[in-house]
């Protein structure tokens, strides 16, 4: 039996991994839980999982959590709040697996604990590889732990590397399904709606990386997240623009060979995988072999995709380049939801807060924090800056 802890329970991931858990009683159970800010999403999994440790975003918010389950006769489970809550849920001792799914740097520091305790992780937070990955890497060495991807692409590729030797890779391709305006004309870019970006072809996830996935930012930050995971040079990662999103991503080896993973478009296959590995175990997740009919590839285009660009920028420098194109895009997405930058504003924003970005390489998770508040704060200014151009 694995005792399984979410960091994340009531975004897409986590409600993934609920959903495998359920289907799976005899092989996985629920641990710990850090639900975030939906406290009725909370309650219910509570309820249904009575877990040891659950996690809020704030101190209201767990103590509004804490009263809801005494007056339903729950006093099992443990109510704590904010990172430290998040660590807490991370760090639980009888917890084996943890599941990393908290969007952003917010759950950096219990990822990083949970390495630190010799958890076996299941990455599905790609900005904690982004902005720590060489922190992270380094001590999941040191403890001897497992960082099993569960972002589709770096899933495939962990499955497809498992073919041949590491010094056997001569490069991968990652994926990109394109987004919904694969193929709209460059003059258009600036007019894109916030209601026609979120409208993703097929996925269905949450806000922040459905517009990424709009702007190609997603697959930047995967370029760099299977830097750290695979150990390899950006120059080595290579991106092909795949509308069916049926080719979860390939390994190219030494000898010409190509090794594709295939599958359903369903988050719940890289969880079980990722929860079971080194097994595989059956599931009802068939692919249908007729949807391999018409399967098209084609290079991105980096004119309409800046972001692109900027991410193997990014890669190549490291450090605080690769935690600013992430922060900086955070920052851009939220201004662009709430309607005060066009879709194009996302990747100025980007370049811009790059360009201030000073060369350095942080050691510690709070260095790592520190770089990220300071990109942050630049990519405000620099949103100011524009508004009070518009303004004269
Ligand atoms: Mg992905």
């Amino acid at each position: 039996m694995k005792h399984v802890a979410i960091l994340g329970s009531t975004g897409s991931i986590g409600q993934s991994t609920l959903n495998i858990v359920e289907s799976y009683p005899e092989r996985f159970a629920v641990a710990s839980l850090a639900a975030g800010r939906n406290i009725d999403a909370a309650f219910d999994q509570c309820i249904r999982w009575r877990p040891r440790v659950v996690s809020m975003a704030s101190e209201e918010l767990a103590a509004a959590l804490a009263r809801r389950l005494r007056d339903k006769g729950v006093t099992a489970t443990e109510v704590v709040w904010g990172s430290e809550g998040a660590v807490r849920v991370a760090t639980v001792p009888e917890v084996d697996f943890v599941v990393s799914a908290i969007v952003g740097v917010a759950g950096l520091e219990a990822t990083y604990a949970a390495v630190r305790a010799g958890k076996t992780i299941g990455l599905a937070n790609k900005e904690a590889m982004v902005a720590a990955g060489e922190i992270l890497t380094a001590a999941a060495r040191e403890k001897n732990v497992a960082l099993l991807p569960i972002d589709s692409e770096h899933n495939a590729i962990h499955q497809c590397m498992r073919a041949g030797a590491r010094r056997e890779v001569r490069q991968i391709w990652l994926t990109a399904s394109g987004g919904p305006f694969r193929t709209l004309p460059a003059p258009e870019f600036r007019n894109i709606t916030v209601e026609q970006a979120l409208h993703h072809p097929t996925w269905v996830m949450g806000r922040r990386i459905t517009i990424d996935s709009a702007t190609l930012l997603n697959k930047g930050l995967e370029i760099i997240e299977a830097c750290r995971l695979f150990d390899l040079p950006p120059s080595a990662i290579k991106v092909t623009v795949h509308p069916q999103s049926t080719v979860h991503s390939l390994v190219e080896y030494v000898d010409g060979s190509l090794l594709a993973q295939i599958s359903v478009t369903d988050m719940r296959l890289p969880i079980l995988y990722a929860l079971s590995y080194p097994e595989r175990v059956p599931s009802d997740l068939r692919f249908d072999m007729a949807s391999l009919a018409d399967l098209h590839f084609e290079p991105p285009d980096l004119e309409r995709f800046p972001c692109l660009r900027l991410a193997y920028e990014a890669a190549e420098k490291g450090g605080a380049h690769a935690i600013a194109l992430n922060a900086a895009d955070e920052i851009a997405v939220q201004a662009f939801l709430e309607r005060v930058i066009p879709f194009t504003g996302i990747p100025d924003t980007i370049g811009q807060v790059l360009q201030a970005t000073r060369e350095t390489h942080p050691a510690t998770i709070k260095e790592v924090l520190a770089l990220d508040g300071q990109a942050r704060e630049l990519a405000r200014e620099v949103l100011a800056g524009r508004e009070a151009s518009q303004r004269c």
